[in-house]
């Protein structure tokens, strides 16, 4: 028996017309339903695109996005732009009218037909976002992050069974967005929405996506879990996206004893660590750059730099000298 494939994309391009072609390029993907699968790419890669093709708010130039086995409409073809069992979430929260109270832009989205049912189904959102206790608040005078909340808590309203998030924890305080990312994997377990999310911020795939998509100029390059993109990338473009490694040249590698016939070699900085040595401290600490539970450690012999993540805060200062022990490299 063969199940029809929840959301998918085949062969998909969409080009823009202009001097240098962008857009995206025969993409094919199939998104696993009741899971968090989040888009990464630079800038300009072409996240944006692909989640809107995937929403029905752009037609393909080629192939087709398919929503369990049937073909989604584009603008073209539709009164409201947008597949009906799904919604999108972006930065601009827009839509909110800040006159009204919390509530009211929430509960708006239900029909009037069935008062008590509309009653009940706000304030469960409202609970499921956290943010009960601003029902009566004036939308305009709400935080970034709670405007955030309140968007999603309208896109949620009515029950869509999957929601698109472009990049729409850029303006809310990094305090607020780990638990705003944590609601909205709350979400997903108890409710089995679908999400699909694209983000240019590791931290934040990393610990919110259960299957990651790596995109470079409008084609994707990787997909798998997180912790396996992160741990064996098949690229040097996804380890950059996923940490803030050192990149080290063929020669710099060997200056730091690392024999390898690879161009690039790529050390995260938690595969090098300071150890205690009697010779050879030829590695000079340029900067600590305090991160509360731990510390990036810039450290540098000749013109290399090195990142190294320090679990001991305090311990290391600016012009200490150090012996390094690399304990894991990846080579491109
Ligand atoms: P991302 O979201 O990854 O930053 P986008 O999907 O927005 O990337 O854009 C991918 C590429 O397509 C970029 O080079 C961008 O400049 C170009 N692009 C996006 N939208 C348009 C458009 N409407 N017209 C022309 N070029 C566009
Ligand atoms: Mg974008």
């Amino acid at each position: 028996m063969t199940t029809t494939p929840f959301l998918q994309a085949l062969a998909i391009t969409k080009t823009y017309p202009g001097e240098r072609v962008a857009g995206v390029k025969r993409i094919s993907l199939s998104i696993q339903p009741k899971k968090i699968t989040a888009i990464i790419g630079e800038s300009g890669s072409g996240k944006s695109t692909l989640l809107r093709l995937l929403y029905g708010l752009l037609s393909p130039d080629e192939g087709e996005v398919q929503f369990k086995g049937e073909r989604i409409w584009g603008p073209e073809e539709k009164l409201i732009p947008g597949h009906d069992a799904m919604k999108m979430v972006t930065q601009d929260t827009d839509g909110l009218n800040v006159y009204a109270k919390v509530w009211d832009n929430i509960a708006v989205l239900m029909p009037n037909t069935d008062v008590a049912a509309k009653e009940e189904r706000t304030n469960q959102v409202l609970k499921q976002l956290n943010i009960l206790h601003l029902a009566d608040k004036q939308a305009f005078f709400l935080s970034g992050g709670e405007k955030q909340r309140v968007a999603i808590a309208r896109a949620l309203i009515t029950r869509p069974e999957v929601m698109l998030l472009d990049e729409p924890f850029n303006q809310v305080d990094t305090s607020f967005r780990e638990g705003l990312q944590q609601d909205i994997r709350q979400v997903v377990q108890e409710t089995g929405l679908t999400v699909i999310m694209v983000s240019h911020d590791p931290a934040e795939v990393l610990s919110m996506a259960d299957e990651l998509i790596v995109l470079k100029d409008g084609e994707i390059i990787e997909a798998g879990k997180p912790k396996t993109l992160y741990q064996n990338p098949q690229t040097l473009y996804t380890a950059k996206l996923l940490t803030n490694c050192t990149v080290l040249s063929n020669e710099d590698a060997r200056h730091c004893g690392i024999s390898s016939k690879a161009d690039n070699i790529v050390i995260y900085p938690e595969w090098a660590a300071p150890t205690n040595s009697w010779t050879r401290k030829d590695w000079t600490v340029k900067q600590v750059l305090f991160k509360g539970s731990y510390e990036d450690l810039l450290i540098e012999k000749g013109h290399i730099t090195l990142r190294l993540l320090n679990d001991a805060p305090g311990k290391y200062h600016i012009g200490d000298k150090v012996h390094i022990k690399i304990n894991r490299y990846l080579e491109f």
